[in-house]
């Protein structure tokens, strides 16, 4: 970890707690949370990752994320605070994955370019939306897609187009141990009008139906082929249950609350609760959207 500390160009905290770096509030330390300066950088340290054998995570801002309270036995690396270029000409759009979405959104909503405004209200980075196929009121950010850049852990760049990375509902096949750095987008140039109409119903929309004033990860289940995870977990009769600081939200029960001081055990207990109960009253098992790290295999299963 010193060799590591001594090479790192841009920030490297160790013992991390990750509750800093999610948006739930929530998780134990990382052995490091290191935020590269730039590519060689990143190549660098994927490469001193590589050869000593240490188990590394990507992250974006953490607005998916569930980290254990025991935390990270090993690396995260977040683009989060540097890899922040955006470019647009015409309607071409390139920007690299520390890019917060919601800036992206705004700069092609300025310019009247049509095919990620209903992503309006996204938390996140770009690179955590295009891994996690970030998608809000009919609108998926794979839909403009031309191509994105990884890095390998040999620290080289490689490039795939759509086709050659599937994309699915919140779902992408990205390889876990590449790191998305940067994507180009060619969106549609379209007309004040039509693009200010489309995101007013996605942020109108938003603001109704979610609990924007407590910490959450967004929707913690992905919806079933049968309908809305919230719906069976409300018709479960599962709303407002609480575990410690931790709350099934009345507002929208797929969205799970930390009041101030939920542990991950907490929300850990909300979410067997919510499948256990959802599988014997419909027989449905919900599958989760938001990401775990630091658990056990099986932590989850009921
Ligand atoms: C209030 C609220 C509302 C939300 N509403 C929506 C919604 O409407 N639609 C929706 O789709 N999501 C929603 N979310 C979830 C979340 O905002 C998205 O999943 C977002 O795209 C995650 O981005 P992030 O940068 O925070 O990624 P993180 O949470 O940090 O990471 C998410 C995943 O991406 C991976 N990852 C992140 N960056 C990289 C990278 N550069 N390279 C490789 N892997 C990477 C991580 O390993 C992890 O698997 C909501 C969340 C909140 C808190």
């Amino acid at each position: 970890m010193n060799t590591l500390h001594t090479m790192v160009q841009g920030a490297m905290l160790r013992q991390e707690a990750m509750a800093q770096h999610t948006s739930y509030g929530i998780g134990g330390p990382a052995k490091a949370y290191i935020t590269p300066k730039d590519k060689n950088d990143l190549a660098q340290i994927l490469q001193f990752a590589r050869q000593n054998n240490l188990p590394t995570y990507f992250v974006g801002s953490g607005s998916n994320l569930l980290v254990a309270d025991e935390g990270i036995d090993g690396l995260v690396i977040t683009l989060g605070k540097s890899f922040k270029h955006l470019k647009i000409i015409d309607a071409n759009v390139y920007a690299e994955s520390g890019v917060m979405l919601g800036k992206m959104v705004k700069e092609c909503i300025r310019r009247h370019l049509s095919g990620v405004e209903s992503l309006i209200g996204v938390p996140g980075t770009l690179g955590g939306a295009l891994v996690m196929n970030a998608g809000a009121f009919g609108g998926e950010i794979s839909n403009y897609l031309k191509h994105v850049t990884v890095m390998t852990m040999a620290g080289e760049e490689k490039q795939y187009v759509p086709g050659e990375i599937e994309f699915s509902y919140r779902h992408s096949t990205f390889p876990s141990d590449e790191i998305v750095i940067s994507a180009e987008f060619e969106l549609i140039q379209s007309d004040e009008s039509t693009v200010m109409e489309k995101r007013a119903v996605a942020s109108g929309g938003r603001k109704a139906t979610q609990p924007l004033k407590f910490r959450s990860a967004g929707s913690v289940f992905k919806n079933p082929k049968e309908g809305a995870a919230g719906f069976y977990i409300d018709q479960a009769g599962l709303k407002g249950t609480k575990v410690g600081d931790a709350e099934i939200s009345e507002h929208h029960a797929n969205f799970f609350v930390n009041h101030g001081q939920a542990t991950a055990e907490d929300i850990v207990s909300l979410i067997r609760l919510a499948r256990k109960t959802v599988y014997e009253q419909f027989g449905i098992m919900l599958e989760l959207e938001v990401t775990t790290l630091g658990f056990t295999p099986g932590t989850f299963d009921v």
